[in-house]
């Protein structure tokens, strides 16, 4: 017998209905009766349907949702998956040698290094990647310059706009699945994508699917991620109060073993991940993959000293741009002149992913267990 396709009526009860929608805007963006207005983002900036009766039911929406498990099992064999952080050729510490960079980047600038060289060599004619546009707020752009790429580096928080520009909302995820869906209408062929693990799921189930116009992606660098944040007013207050801070005076934000909270005047505090968790976007705790475990080339700070991005190379095309970013001198290699020394470094740093992606996976078990007895969150 015929598996019956799941539509969206399936996927809002599955993960709309249980809270743990990521709220990516994917199912909206792919939809496959987009010009018959199936569905549209609504309340809480969840999907919803505008009218059943438009539905195709061509199950576009479920399959490439990253909340649910389809196409798992053929991600898997496409790129030879094993436990526990899926495959991979090489880790390494690396930083970027582009000084411009240097200042502004979030760990080792090693994400917009590799664009760079990508883009100067004509590989890609855009990256999508998310440019900060307030203090907190961050837009996906197709960046097609080495200067917009430049500018989306770091994750510092630009001192001229505030946080009441966002009508109260403030959230450290940025949305770039519409992004890619644009693509369709532009003139460009070969793009990169830089996003996190749920993100990059969902263009890789794209990709299998052979959904127009996943296919121009090229490259995708992913990010390390534990969870992304969104608040209110009510829980910036709380926030506030607990860690004794003015989050008006953060100027950069970073996680690695814990949170990394720097102010002006040079005040840097660490903050242990589960201090924050009350401001953590929900669907987060049911998401299971922390190293990015599709992408071409992973990223982090997690392991890597200050100024180093931890780099975990995946496929035979992110070692194939790596090493000539290498060679062509866009990046450098951390080196220790002790070769024991510094394999026990990348040991350690292997042991870290390891452990935060067993922690997550755990974690993300014990909520959809806990959603199974019917305790809905969000
Ligand atoms: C929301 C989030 C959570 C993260 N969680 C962890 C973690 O738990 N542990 C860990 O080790 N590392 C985490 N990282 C990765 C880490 O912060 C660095 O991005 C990574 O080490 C690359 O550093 P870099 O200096 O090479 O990047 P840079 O050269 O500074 O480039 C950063 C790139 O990230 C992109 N970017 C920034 N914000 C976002 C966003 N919200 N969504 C999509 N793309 C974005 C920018 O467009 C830019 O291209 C997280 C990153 C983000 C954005
Ligand atoms: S038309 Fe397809 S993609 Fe759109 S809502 Fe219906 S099942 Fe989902
Ligand atoms: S996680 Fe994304 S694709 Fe899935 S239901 Fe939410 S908005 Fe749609
Ligand atoms: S933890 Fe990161 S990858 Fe997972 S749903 Fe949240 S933002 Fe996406």
């Amino acid at each position: 017998m015929e598996e019956e396709i799941k539509t969206f009526k399936d996927l809002n009860k599955e993960v709309v209905e249980r809270g743990i929608c990521g709220k990516c805007g994917g199912c909206v963006s792919f939809c496959s009766a987009g010009e018959l207005n199936a569905l549209e983002m609504g309340k809480n900036e969840v999907p919803r349907y505008i009218n059943e009766d438009n539905c195709l039911k061509c199950g576009i929406c479920y399959i490439i949702c990253p909340q649910t498990d389809t196409l798992n099992l053929e991600l898997q064999e496409k790129f030879g998956w094993k436990p526990p952080i899926g495959d991979y050729q090489k880790i390494t510490s690396a930083q970027t040698t582009n000084k411009d960079v240097k200042e502004i980047c979030t760990d080792g600038g090693v994400v917009t290094s590799l664009l760079l060289y990508l883009l100067d060599r004509n590989l890609i004619n855009g990256a999508i990647v998310s440019k900060k546009i307030g203090r907190f707020a961050r837009k996906a752009i197709v960046a097609r310059t080495p200067e917009e790429i430049i500018e989306a580096a770091g994750s510092t928080f630009s001192g001229s706009l505030h946080l009441e520009e966002l009508g109260g909302k403030y959230t450290t995820y940025t949305p770039i699945l519409s992004t890619v869906k644009s693509l369709e209408k532009s003139y460009l062929r070969d793009i990169a994508v830089v996003g996190t693990p749920c993100q990059i799921n969902a263009i890789r189930k794209m990709q299998c699917l052979g959904i127009i116009p996943a296919h121009l992606i090229k490259y995708t660098v992913g990010l390390f991620c534990i969870e992304n944040f969104s608040f209110d007013d009510v829980a910036k207050e709380k926030l506030e109060k607990k860690l004794d801070i003015n989050l008006e005076d953060i100027v950069k934000l970073n996680i690695k073993d814990d949170f990394i909270i720097s102010f002006t005047k040079g005040v840097t505090i660490h903050v242990p991940l589960g201090e924050v968790h009350e401001v953590a976007r929900p669907a987060c705790f049911a998401c299971q993959d922390f190293s990015n475990e599709y992408a071409d080339i992973s990223v982090g700070g997690l392991g890597s000293p200050d100024g180093y991005t931890t780099t975990l190379i995946r496929t035979e095309l992110g070692a194939s741009v790596y090493d000539e970013a290498l060679r062509k001198g866009y990046i450098q290699e951390r080196t220790l002149e002790d070769a024991e020394e510094s394999r026990l470094e990348k040991t350690k740093m292997l042991a870290k992913i390891v452990s935060f992606s067993r922690r997550k996976k755990m974690r993300a078990e014990k909520r959809l267990s806990e959603l199974a007895g019917g305790e809905a969150i969000g």
